[in-house]
């Protein structure tokens, strides 16, 4: 898989190798090339690693382990908000990397980047909101639970938001003491390179944050059975998801799990049409729709059904790809999104708009499918079921509100659920009902640092973000005193 040299391929294409022990480390076997799914241009080669890189990662990780974990915490946070600061400080330079790689336009971009900084920022200020308490056994006694680190930490993440994901799991595990490895996805590494080297830069000791790049099965694997691994923090899907919690059963070590979605979008007759048709439409065409909260199911009360589905076809058609429409990041992706076009129309939904790959100039040389949105569709038909992950969503009318209940809960997955309405008392009655981890309202997407986000059903285990991840990268230790 070295790079090739076909007539798209740029001389200017980036050497991405390990970051171990806080110095760049090439890549002892290959090289894996990676086209611009914008262009088609070659733009970086990233190292391949395998179970000797990672061994080398886990070993600098676990010798820097001890003093990190006995600094003050206050001294962590310091150097966290440092690493805030200069990613800010980088910012464009860090848009552009992840960009080449993601494809993606430079205001998904920003805003991911920016959501990185605000991960180090929020998690440097609450280093010491996490201490532990005393627990009253009365005059004979004094007993506390103190909150411990881990130790070793293995955070796998995707490639569709890769330094987002990294941070949303790196801060939280260094602000409570831990040292990480990270195996971004071997698509799209770069920027998680980047981050360590900058977070280097900012003060970072020598071994606290380290990355292995290359596949799944080479490194990915190899990180989470090492035995100096004591935490496993991964991103990503189901089919992996599973795979990753069958060895951290086996090793007996806790495991965070960030798979897919299949999110209800739920618009009642009382919403405000045109937001809800704007708000729906950003829910699945940001990032083309490669978001693991993509409202991908569209519920509407019956009454407005035809009403809201004009507005939304509007805006859906003004999305022009290639320029607000981001590619699709892997060639893999790209044809599986199309398969599911095929899959669509065999089962007897109609494309109001979109259902095929993009053309024009815009698109030259990208992955790039038209934003997409299906009618006539039922509960059993796969695009209802399965995550497709691309631009594509399926519309569909229910009758009332335990209808939209049941239509909306009927799925394996439960990560994310928005719903549209005018109705205070139906907005605060209908989120109690839907089995999903995160439910926004007249809303769709919304990103906060501060909220704790993750799945319920097969869309996950565990939580990152907000004050609750920080109980997921600790463990308790009871200490009683007898007077
Ligand atoms: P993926 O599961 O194919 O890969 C994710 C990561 O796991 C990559 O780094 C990959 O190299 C690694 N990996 C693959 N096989 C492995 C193995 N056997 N052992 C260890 N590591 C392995 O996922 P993807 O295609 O990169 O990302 C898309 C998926 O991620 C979607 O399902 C999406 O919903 C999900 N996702 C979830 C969240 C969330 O927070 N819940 C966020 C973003 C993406």
């Amino acid at each position: 898989m070295t790079a090739s040299t076909d007539n798209k391929t740029s001389q200017s294409a980036r050497r991405v190798g390990h970051w171990i022990g806080g110095i760049t480390s090439d890549s002892a076997t290959d090289y894996l090339s990676r086209t611009s799914p914008r262009t088609g241009h070659l733009v970086s080669e990233i190292a391949l690693g395998g179970p000797e890189d990672v061994n080398r990662a886990v070993t600098a990780a676990s010798a820097a382990a001890g003093a990190w974990e006995s600094r003050r915490p206050i001294e962590r946070g310091r150097l966290l908000t440092a690493v805030a600061q200069i990613i800010r400080n980088n910012a464009d330079h860090l848009i552009a990397l992840e960009s080449s790689e993601t494809g993606q336009t430079d205001v998904e971009v920003r805003s991911q980047i920016e959501g990185a900084a605000g991960f180090f920022e929020f998690y440097g200020g609450l280093v010491n909101a996490h201490n532990g308490e005393v627990i009253g056994l009365g005059a004979d006694y004094h007993s506390y639970a103190s909150r411990s680190p881990f130790g070793v930490v293995a955070i796998v993440t995707p490639w569709n938001a890769p330094l987002n994901q990294a941070a949303r799991a790196v801060a939280p595990a260094l602000a409570t003491g831990n040292v990480v490895v990270v195996k971004p996805s071997e698509y799209t590494s770069s920027s998680t390179i980047e981050l360590a080297k900058l977070a280097s830069e900012a003060g970072l000791p020598d071994g606290v944050l380290n990355v292995v790049c290359g596949s799944g099965q080479d490194v990915g694997e190899a990180l989470v059975r090492h035995p100096a691994v004591s935490k496993i923090s991964f991103t990503g899907s189901l089919r992996t998801g599973r795979a990753i919690g069958r060895i951290a059963a086996d090793r007996v070590v806790p495991c965070t799990l960030e798979l897919g979605g299949k999110s209800a979008n739920i618009v009642f007759a009382d919403a405000d049409l045109d937001l809800a048709a704007s708000g729906s439409m950003v829910g699945f065409v940001g990032l083309a729709g490669q978001m693991c909260i993509a409202g991908s199911r569209i519920l509407v009360q019956r009454s407005v059904y035809d009403e809201f589905l004009d507005k939304l076809v509007g805006v859906v058609s003004q999305v022009r790809p290639g320029i607000e429409l981001s590619p699709i990041v892997t060639p893999a992706q790209f044809t599986h999104v199309q398969e599911y076009f095929h899959t669509a129309t065999k089962e007897g939904a109609v494309a109001r708009v979109g259902g095929r790959p993009a053309s024009g100039e815009s698109v030259a040389g990208g992955q790039f499918v038209e934003p997409t949105v299906y009618t006539d569709v039922n509960p059993d038909m796969r695009i209802m079921r399965e995550e497709i992950f691309g631009p594509v969503t399926a519309v569909m009318p229910f009758d009332d509100e335990d209808h939209a209940i049941r239509l909306a809960n009927d799925t394996e997955f439960g990560l994310y659920a928005g719903i549209w309405t005018t109705d205070v008392s139906r907005a605060h009655r209908v989120p109690r009902h839907l089995q999903a981890g995160t439910v926004t309202v007249n809303e769709y997407l919304m990103d906060h640092v501060e909220t704790p986000f993750g799945g319920f059903k097969k869309s996950g285990i565990g939580r990152e973000k907000g004050l609750e991840a920080l109980h997921h990268y600790t463990q308790v230790k009871t200490v009683t005193i007898k007077l």
